[in-house]
Formats: C-alpha cells, sequence, structure tokens
C-alpha cells in the first residue's frame, strides 16, 4: 500500500460499526434468553429488543408497532413484493427492488435519475404498489418529494407506495411520504449496516394497514413481530441496529451531516480543478449530504477503484455485485449516460467522521493518479 493510513471512503457500501451499536452488541451477547420466553432471562432479551425498537421508531419518526425487523431491506423488499403482488419501480431502484420489475414496469428518469413524469405510459401505476427510493445509493440523488403530488394531479396515484429509506435513514431529517395518504399497505425500508449499525438486520416499517392477520407475511411459523415475520429474534443484530439508530438520530440532531456535504463540495472542487473533463452526476439536483458520483472520460471506474485502493482509499465503482465483479451502472445508462461513460464512473461516499484532511488526501492522491493516466495514455 502507498498510503499508510486507510482512508474509507464508501459508506454508501456499508458503515464501520458505531462505538455505541458496539457496546449495545456486547451486552446482548451476555443474555442467554429467547425474547419469546417468560422466564427473568427471556424477558431481559425482550427488554433489549424492545429498546430497539423505540430506537430505530424514533429515528424513522413511526409508531413502534409498525417496527417489523427483518433480515435487512432485501428481505423487507421481498415481503412487500410478496404481500402486495402488482408492484412498479423507478428505473433507478436498488437491484433488490428491480428484480421483482419487470422492464416493462420500470418507470424511466430524466438525466437527473428523477422519475420523468412525461414519459409515464398511461396506466403505468394503476392498482399497482409503486417502489420509489428516497435516495439513490450510486448517485446520492433524490427522487423529488413532489411526485406523488404529480401523480395524483395527473390521476395516475398508485394503489400504494413503499419508500425504500435505505440510504437516507440516518443521513436526512425527512425519509419522504409513505404513509397512507397514497393508499393501503403505505411501508418504508431501513438497513442497520448504512448507518453505523451491523450487517443482516433491518427493518420493514409497515404503515396502520399492515395489521397483524391482514398481512401476508413472507416467514410463518413461531409468530414472532406480532406474526409478521416469524423466527427467534437477532437480538444482538437487533440492539446494535437501535444504538446504532440513537446515535444517527443525535449525528442528525448536532448537524453533523450539514459538515459532511461541506466536505463532499469540499473535494467535488478540488476534483474539478485537477479535472475539467470530469462529470459530477447529480450535481445540480438535490442528492444525499456524503455522496459523490464522478465519471472521468477515458478511465474506467474499475481501475480507479483499484488504483485508489492501492494509494489507501476505499471507494467503489458501478454497483460491487456480490461476485467482487463490477458491473456497468445501470443507474448510470438509465439516466443516459453511454456504456462508455458508465463505465467511468466511482462513487465516493463520506461518512460523519470523514475529516477534511482525508478529503484533500483523496483529491491529491485521485489527482497524481489521473496525471499518470493521462501521460501513459498520451
Ligand atoms: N436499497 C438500497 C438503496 C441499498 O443501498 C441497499 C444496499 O445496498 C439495499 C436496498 C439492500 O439492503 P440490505 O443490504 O439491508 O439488504
Amino acid at each position: 500500500m502507498e498510503g499508510d493510513v486507510r482512508v474509507y471512503l464508501d459508506h454508501n457500501a456499508t458503515t464501520p460499526l458505531r462505538a455505541e451499536a458496539r457496546a449495545a452488541m456486547l451486552a446482548a451477547m451476555d443474555v442467554a434468553g429467547n425474547p419469546s420466553s417468560v422466564h427473568a432471562e427471556g424477558r431481559a432479551a425482550k427488554m433489549m429488543v424492545e429498546k430497539a425498537r423505540g430506537q430505530v421508531a424514533a429515528l424513522v419518526g413511526c409508531d413502534v408497532s409498525e417496527v417489523i425487523f427483518t433480515s435487512g431491506a432485501t428481505e423487507a423488499i421481498a415481503g412487500v413484493v410478496q404481500d402486495a403482488g402488482n408492484v412498479a419501480g423507478a428505473a433507478v431502484e436498488h437491484e433488490a427492488v428491480r428484480i421483482w420489475c419487470p422492464e416493462a414496469e420500470q418507470l424511466p428518469v430524466d438525466h437527473n435519475g428523477h422519475v420523468d413524469l412525461n414519459a409515464l405510459p398511461d396506466g403505468a401505476l394503476a392498482g399497482k404498489t409503486l417502489f420509489l427510493q428516497r435516495a439513490n445509493s450510486e448517485t446520492g440523488v433524490l427522487q423529488p418529494e413532489s411526485l406523488l403530488d404529480e401523480l395524483a394531479r395527473l390521476g395516475a396515484s398508485p394503489a400504494s407506495v413503499f419508500r425504500d429509506a435505505v440510504q437516507a435513514a440516518g443521513k436526512l431529517p425527512d425519509l419522504g411520504r409513505w404513509r397512507s395518504d397514497v393508499g393501503r399497505h403505505a411501508s418504508l425500508a431501513v438497513s442497520a449496516h448504512k448507518l453505523g449499525g451491523p450487517k443482516g438486520i433491518g427493518a420493514l416499517i409497515a404503515g396502520p394497514e399492515y395489521t397483524p392477520g391482514l398481512m401476508q407475511p413472507m416467514l410463518r411459523g413461531g409468530g414472532q413481530e406480532l406474526g409478521r415475520r416469524a423466527g427467534t429474534e437477532n437480538v444482538i443484530g437487533i440492539a446494535g441496529f437501535g444504538a446504532a439508530c440513537a446515535a444517527a438520530a443525535q449525528d442528525l440532531a448536532d448537524g453533523v451531516w450539514e459538515r459532511v456535504a461541506e466536505l463532499r463540495n469540499v473535494l467535488e472542487k478540488a476534483l474539478e480543478a485537477a479535472s475539467k473533463k470530469t462529470i459530477f452526476v447529480g450535481k445540480d439536483v438535490a442528492r444525499l449530504p456524503n455522496t459523490s458520483c464522478f465519471i472521468t472520460p477515458g478511465w474506467r471506474g474499475e481501475t480507479q477503484v483499484m488504483q485508489m485502493d492501492l494509494a489507501g482509499f476505499a471507494i467503489s465503482a458501478g454497483s460491487a455485485c456480490s461476485s467482487g465483479k463490477v458491473a456497468t451502472s445501470r443507474v448510470l445508462t438509465a439516466m443516459g449516460f453511454d456504456d462508455a461513460e458508465a463505465s467511468c464512473a466511482v462513487r465516493v461516499s463520506l461518512g460523519p467522521d470523514t475529516t477534511k484532511e482525508q478529503v484533500l488526501r483523496f483529491a491529491d492522491a485521485w489527482t497524481a493518479k489521473l496525471k499518470k493516466h493521462e501521460a501513459r495514455a498520451a
């Protein structure tokens, strides 16, 4: 490694565990009971689960009865699909959503990644559950909240809305409209590992219409989570998730992300000064405070990731598959970038602890690599 101190700038992929989450998980490891057991050990475990439920609800802004713990957002999404059936989603949705929306059910987006109402086929959402991300993981672009009003004005409202708030939770104070003003079965998903909690735990936040007995649960059995998701609770993960939510809520209250947004802007300014041809995706529209996605034509994203890794920085390109391979970003191609441009994109995503010194060090290292790349290409 060229740099001697690693700098982690891939917080949209996953986040380092917060100290508060680690402490809560260590405490949970020492609780022997099953939350369904009535004895003291069981009640202690149950208390941990219910404390975390309250912490998740406080961050999301929902009632505790609406929080259903799952193994992550992917499971929450699949659960909604299984219950709702007829679904549609924007072409820039995460793969966990897109996999359920056949190409014909994907809503076109414009060059900024916003759903393009002008290109929406008539009746596209009739009787459907609309899966709508709050923020995009690759570009950080937020879907405008006015979209739902626009759809209503056009008489094109979906039967219900599901909000993928995985990237927004903990970074934005407002997770967007998801309640039942747009129909029955309004719901939302969050994932612990995107906000400083452990991997493999998340929640489906299900509106009042998802009352026990009405919802068709994907996992049936022991009746946990009021019968909406069976299986003995992941008490350790849930405790870490709750503590991470509480810490994330504190960060939001302390204005941490305003500081991070300034750092992201410092970064983009420095890169822009180094390379006039670099395109910053979604720069002119509302984005997550921590995300910068940029395309440097002629310099493959995959190569940049490897070169920056050697220099001590963790960033990402396109969407990382579980195989570790990098596929050309279909998010960027849906936004109208061609394959050559999309293959030259990288994403830098900052965290609450990222410092100005780290950001400037990254910009210097990236610029040096770019100069080398240009010299080789000349
Ligand atoms: N939705 C978005 C926007 C994501 O970024 C991710 C994870 O990358 C997911 C859903 C899936 O979340 P999980 O890893 O909890 O299954």
